[in-house]
């Protein structure tokens, strides 16, 4: 019992989605068993028509469990729609319009739009669902125009009953619309949520680097232009792995992605929430420090760059060991980006020079 009420929260805050043949088969049953009560209330007045009607239409539905079964969901709504509409017609001939049969012409029309857009009907589905409702539409209007031009054959049988009936109706009319558009909305919250975790994959597919998981250029150019506008300035470093083409050439390729890869998490573990790091080029990583004093980014580059000389690197029961090159350059009023990140590249170039395996600043 706790397991079903969970279920229905679920559904009802879009957690969870109730299934096609969930759905119909709800629907098929509450139908069935309104029509097993007519038929018991049509057969103690003796409606014999209407009695045999609703049998009929009793025996239908649960039979239609076997299409609900196969999926055969469009079957199932044709025949709820002609026999409701049907159903509609008979009892206003037989017992007049007073008992408010025809209510349920007006709960078909938003299920069969509902119906039209979820189920496969192409490009003609609103087209199909228009004239269902103008088809409903009119059917309950001849209905009240029947009413006017027949005398109710079994009326007088059943007229004690015409109050309890009429609200009987109203109740599972209002009852079903009720309970429609709360289904209806569960599904649209469900294809928000959807759409918004799709939307958060393609976001962080487009904007990092697939081997080592940093921030791509594009990435960096955006951080780099809100970095512009900020008070408190920022600093750059440039990152440049040393040697590492005799990596890849001595130990294979597959080797210098597994290098890459692990330097980049230590670059990230080091960063931390102080700035955004980014895979700039092949092998080089550009690191934007949120703030322009020199010591923050310094003490980061050097921390990146002892952990990086501290690490064994492992593939296939190789051991390796490998340095790193840092550069840093902190913004001055007045540069570009682009200056920023030139005098970086430079004193990475200069750490290259004289020995590599340092910082720069
Ligand atoms: P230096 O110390 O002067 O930086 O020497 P280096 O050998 O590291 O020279 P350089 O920085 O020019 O080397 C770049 C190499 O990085 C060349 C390229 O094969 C390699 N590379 C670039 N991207 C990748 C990658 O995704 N995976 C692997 N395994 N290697 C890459
Ligand atoms: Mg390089
Ligand atoms: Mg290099």
């Amino acid at each position: 019992m706790k397991h079903d009420t969970t279920y229905i929260k679920k559904i009802l805050t879009g957690k969870a989605r109730i299934t096609d043949k969930q759905k119909f088969s709800c629907i098929i049953f509450s139908v069935a068993f309104v029509h097993l009560f007519l038929s018991i209330t049509f057969g103690y007045f003796k409606v014999v028509p209407l009695f045999i009607f609703n049998v009929i239409s009793m025996l239908t539905y649960l039979s239609c469990t076997q299409l609900i079964r196969r999926e055969h969901f469009w079957s199932v709504y044709c025949i709820t729609y002609f026999e409701i509409i049907l159903h509609s017609f008979v009892t206003t001939i037989c017992i007049g319009w007073k008992f408010g049969f025809a209510q349920y012409i007006i709960a078909l029309i938003p299920v069969g739009f509902y119906i039209c857009y979820t189920m496969n009907t192409g490009h003609r589905k609103i087209v199909i669902a228009t004239a269902s409702a103008l088809v409903a539409t009119a059917s309950f209007l001849s209905c009240k125009v029947l009413s006017f031009f027949t005398t109710p054959a079994y009326e007088h049988r059943i007229h004690t009953w015409e109050l309890r009936l009429y609200i009987f109706n109203s109740i599972c009319t209002f009852l079903f619309l009720i309970v429609f558009s709360l289904i209806f909305i569960s599904e649209i919250r469900l294809s928000n949520a959807q759409l918004r975790h799709q939307n958060e994959i393609l976001d962080k597919l487009a904007s990092t680097d697939p081997l080592t998981g940093l921030y791509n250029r594009r990435s960096m150019e955006v951080f780099l232009n809100q970095a512009l506008k900020s008070e408190s300035g920022f600093s750059l470093i440039m990152c440049d792995i040393d040697n590492f083409k005799h990596i890849n050439d001595t130990y294979g390729h597959d080797f210098g992605d597994v290098v890459l890869k692990e330097i980049s998490h230590i670059t990230i573990k080091q960063v931390g929430s102080n700035g955004y790091v980014c895979r700039w080029g092949g092998e080089e990583i550009l690191i934007l420090v949120s703030s322009s004093a020199k010591e923050t980014a310094g003490r980061i580059a050097e921390n990146i760059r002892r952990n990086v000389a501290n690490h064994v690197f492992e593939l296939n029961n190789k051991w390796i060991h490998c340095t790193l090159t840092l550069g840093i350059s902190a913004y001055k009023d007045g540069d570009t980006a682009e200056e920023t990140i030139t005098n970086a590249d430079y004193n990475l170039y200069q750490g290259k020079r004289s020995g590599k395996n340092k910082v720069v600043a």
